[in-house]
């Protein structure tokens, strides 16, 4: 049954078993968790006494109408047994419609599914104007229709069919009964030369006897540990697999630093939801902005339109964006703005006449995104290895050596010269994360080889691209994690940045390529002059205001201090970890605190420490770390740090069978 959210039963006559079908099927969705209320049109006949009241009532499982003191199932309730229209009639009253459909309505807003008996057929007076048909149409419900075996059900069943059609009102379904008292043939040809009409018509609808009803959808969950054991046998998470799911905690709001579930446990977001809850979780200011933006436009094609989110927010953005990336190509999540910062490398040179210059140059170690172009720039053996056959090949120099904080020396940029002047006249273009690669390697890298890319780029014209996407507003202390490398008198800029994550501050999906006038205007003056890229929901304008929203609350007060704040907190909390037999290294940069350890502790363990710290942490490979959202409270901090220091402290569990790369 294709059921709306709001479904009118009728009959090809009355007595054909309308209420047994309205109320099994509110039945039969009830018992499989589905919410379903089921409500009469109007009620003719003075049923308050009768048994038939009793029956409906037990029928529609003693569901009372909100409205009526009587507890009928209906809003408006008429004595005489007829037509509404003519029952009203006989009372000097009319039937009110809106009053109706505001019944209907509310329903529909209190519940998944509301299930409306009709009064009689689809042709049945509800006023002298308008038929239930009528109401039907106007109100865009499916309608379900119920008929049975006797002589005649065919003609008044295709009849109605053939109505609806005419009308281009959906048929949610055919339900017929058995008649009791016809011959077993004529009863059985009822259902064959219905579905050989809908047939014929084009129309996939079911037929069913009602004996055998069914829900077609899965059994959808009924309570929290139904919904997980759903969950974990349906729905992939990241990096994930459907056998033997990993545990998922079913998340009900969140505000501030805390994830609260389902059970009422709080947990701290110690990883910012993937490090792009910056300012907290559902932070007013940007929720308002989605919430008020969606009451004027939540979407148009950036095909041959635009809108006032998107001009905002380039201008913003331009304001933040290292000086002169004042052109912005709005993406669709971080992958994407990796992909087509590629692409400008790539079409940059292609404008300039090198068409061998299609690739890139990339460090060892990093981490680009999910989809292919931004996987084959990630660290080729890290967690993408298996789709090495697929994936276009770039050139990698060795993952920098040299820590942040560390001496340089120039023996440091020797992997990345040689790969240079190996591949010259084939690297469009160089792309790192600048300062922290976070997602393969959770390390900061010194400053140095950040100066020693934005030299070789200059000296080769290759377009120099900084995944600002993990690093970028403020994680690792300066607005910019490149401006680590920089001084007054020298800025190191890319020619092309990619910046998401935190960008929405975790509200909605959305990221950006910023780019040099320079890289523009080359593209812009060769052929294609078009940039060939175009997502569908390109510039979402919900996403759009949600950034808007997230660029005030950075430039309203000082996010350098805060993410220095938690830098002191993280130093001071992590340094017990030191000490601990299971760990390498420890390391803090602005808000990013690792502890890298042997081995991970069991996941039993990992669990454990949540559980019992209440501080949500989302170890991987050889990683325990924080990146919680920049407004986390110093008490917060001192707790993650304890669960991770609580965590390092246990035994090493048992090698990852895939290398434990799951971010
Ligand atoms: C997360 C991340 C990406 C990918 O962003 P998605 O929105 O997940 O596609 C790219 N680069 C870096 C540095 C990231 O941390």
């Amino acid at each position: 049954m294709k059921l709306g959210r709001v479904t009118l039963v009728s009959g090809i006559d009355t007595g054909v078993g309308k209420t047994i079908v309205t109320g099994m099927l509110a039945h039969q969705m009830r018992e499989r968790g589905q919410d379903a209320i089921t409500m009469k049109l109007v009620q003719t006949g003075n049923v308050r006494s009768s048994e038939d009241l009793e029956q409906h009532r037990l029928l529609m499982g003693g569901i009372r109408f909100p409205e009526d003191a009587a507890g009928l199932t209906a809003p408006q309730i008429f004595a005489y047994p007829a037509s509404a229209e003519l029952a009203a009639r006989l009372e000097g009253k009319r039937v009110d419609l809106r009053k109706i459909v505001r019944a209907v309505n509310r329903c529909a807003a209190a519940h998944r599914h509301v299930l409306i008996e009709s009064a009689g057929g689809l042709f049945v007076p509800l006023t002298s104007r308008k038929l239930t048909i009528d109401l039907a149409r106007e109100q865009g419900w499916p309608i379900l229709l119920v008929t049975n075996g006797r002589l005649g059900s065919i003609n008044h069943t295709l009849a109605a069919i053939d109505a609806l059609i005419v009308r281009k009102i959906p048929l949610a379904g055919v339900i017929y009964d058995w008649a009791p008292d016809v011959p077993p043939e004529i009863d059985r040809d009822t259902p064959r030369a219905i579905r050989r009409f809908l047939r014929q018509r084009g129309l996939d609808v079911r037929v069913e006897n009602v004996s055998r009803i069914q829900i077609p959808e899965p059994r959808p969950p009924v309570s929290s540990t139904a919904a997980i054991a759903y969950d974990r046998s349906r729905i992939w998470h990241p990096y994930a697999s459907l056998k033997d799911a990993p545990p998922v905690r079913l998340a009900q709001s969140a505000s501030g630093d805390e994830i609260e579930l389902a059970d009422g446990t709080r947990l701290v977001d110690a990883v910012a939801s993937w490090w792009c809850v910056a300012h907290g979780h559902n932070h007013p200011a940007i929720t308002g902005a989605i919430r008020r933006q969606s009451e004027r436009l939540s979407h148009v094609m950036f095909g041959g339109f635009t809108h006032e989110p998107a001009i905002r927010l380039a201008h913003k953005l331009a304001d933040f964006a290292p000086r002169g990336l004042d052109r912005v190509f709005f993406a669709d999540s971080g992958s994407i703005a990796v992909e087509v910062a590629v692409k400008m490398a790539i079409q940059y040179q292609h404008a300039k006449g090198r068409t061998r210059r299609t690739r890139m140059l990339s460090l060892k170690g990093g981490y680009h995104g999910d989809t292919a172009c931004a996987m084959a720039l990630s660290d080729p053996d890290g967690m993408h290895t298996l789709f090495a056959g697929m994936m276009p090949k770039h050139f990698f120099a060795e993952k920098p050596r040299i820590p942040f904080g560390g001496r340089w020396h120039e023996d440091a940029a020797a992997s990345i010269r040689e790969a240079v002047e190996a591949h010259r006249d084939e690297i469009a273009g160089i792309i790192c994360e600048s300062i922290l690669q976070a997602a393969n390697a959770m390390s900061f890298y010194h400053p140095a080889y950040l100066r020693l890319l934005r030299q070789l780029a200059d000296e080769n014209d290759f377009v120099l691209v900084f995944d600002e996407i993990a690093a970028g507003f403020h994680r690792t202390g300066p607005l910019w994690a490149h401006q680590h490398a920089e001084t007054p008198r020298h800025p190191v800029t890319p020619d092309v940045m990619a910046v998401g994550k935190a960008l929405t501050g975790g509200h909605l999906t959305l990221a950006a390529t910023l780019a040099s006038g320079k890289v523009a205007d080359t593209i812009s003056n060769g052929t294609p002059s078009a940039f060939m890229h175009g997502p569908t929901y390109m510039a979402n304008p919900l996403a759009c205001a949600a950034a808007c929203a997230s660029l005030d609350l950075f430039a309203q007060s000082d996010y350098a201090a805060k993410a220095k704040t938690i830098e002191t907190s993280l130093r001071r909390g992590l340094e017990p970890a030191r000490r601990l037999p299971n760990v390498r290294d420890v390391r803090v940069l602005g808000a990013v605190g690792v502890i890298e350890v042997e081995r991970l502790p069991a996941r039993t363990e990992i669990d454990r420490i949540i559980d019992t710290t209440g501080v949500w942490l989302r170890p991987f490979a050889n990683f325990i770390y924080a990146m919680p959202p920049l407004t986390t409270s110093a008490e917060h901090v001192n707790r993650i740090t304890s669960a991770m220091v609580g965590l390092a402290r246990c035994p090493p569990g048992p090698p990852p069978a895939d290398g434990g790369f799951h971010e």
